[in-house]
C-alpha cells in the first residue's frame, strides 16, 4: 500500500486494506459510506406505512439494521429489482415512492468507528460516476426530494453548497 493510502485511511499501519472497490459513482461512494462505519438505525418514532415491515422493525428497536436478520425484514418486499437487500434499503430510504409519495426515510444514521473497515476506492474520474457526464440540461428521472445519498438529500447538499 502506498503513503498516500496509509495517510488517506489514518491506518498507519502496513495491514493489507480489506476492501477494495472499483468504481467510484454513486454505488462505489454509498458502499463506502457503509464500510466507514455509518451504520443504519431505525428512527426512534418513525412509522414505516408497510404494516409488515413495520411490524418486524418494531420487533428489535435500536438494533442497527445490518445487525437484524435482512432475509426475514426483506421478505414480502415488491419493486423494480430482484435483490431482497436493496428492496429493503429502497423501502426504509424512501418508504412510499411506488406510491408517488415524498415520506421521508425511516433511517438514521450513527457514526461508529468500530464498525469501519479499511478499504479504498478506486476511480478514473471524480468521484460520482455517470453524473459527471450528464449535461445541465439534462433533467434526473426521479422527482428532485427522492434523489440524494444515503444521509444526505440533494436539496440538504445543494443548500449548504449555496452557503460555503
Ligand atoms: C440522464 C440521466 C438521468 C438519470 N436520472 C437518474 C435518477 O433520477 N435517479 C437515479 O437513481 N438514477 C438516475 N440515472 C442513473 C444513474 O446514472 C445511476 O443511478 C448511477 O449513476 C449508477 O451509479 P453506479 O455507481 O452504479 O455507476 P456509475 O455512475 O456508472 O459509476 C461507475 C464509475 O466507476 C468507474 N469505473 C468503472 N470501471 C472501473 C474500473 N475498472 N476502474 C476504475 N473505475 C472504474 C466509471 O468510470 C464510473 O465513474 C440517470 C442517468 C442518466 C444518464
Amino acid at each position: 500500500m502506498s503513503n498516500w493510502g496509509k495517510d488517506h485511511l489514518g491506518t498507519g499501519s502496513s495491514e493489507p486494506l480489506t476492501a477494495v472497490i472499483i468504481g467510484n459513482g454513486p454505488s462505489g461512494i454509498c458502499l463506502s459510506y457503509l464500510l466507514s462505519g455509518y451504520t443504519p438505525y431505525v428512527k426512534p418514532d418513525a412509522v414505516h406505512p408497510h404494516p409488515l415491515l413495520q411490524r418486524k422493525l418494531a420487533e428489535a428497536p435500536g438494533v442497527a439494521i445490518l445487525d437484524q436478520d435482512l432475509n426475514y425484514l426483506s421478505e414480502g418486499l415488491e419493486g423494480r429489482c430482484q435483490s431482497p437487500v436493496a428492496l429493503l434499503f429502497d423501502a426504509l430510504l424512501r418508504p412510499d415512492t411506488d406510491f408517488g409519495g415524498d415520506m421521508e426515510s425511516v433511517l438514521t444514521w450513527k457514526h461508529q468507528k468500530e464498525r469501519a473497515i479499511p478499504h479504498v476506492v478506486l476511480g478514473r474520474n471524480l468521484p460520482g460516476g455517470a453524473w459527471h457526464s450528464i449535461e445541465g440540461s439534462m433533467v434526473t428521472l426521479s422527482r428532485g426530494q427522492w434523489m440524494g445519498l444515503p444521509d444526505l438529500p440533494v436539496k440538504d447538499w445543494m443548500r449548504r453548497k449555496r452557503r460555503y
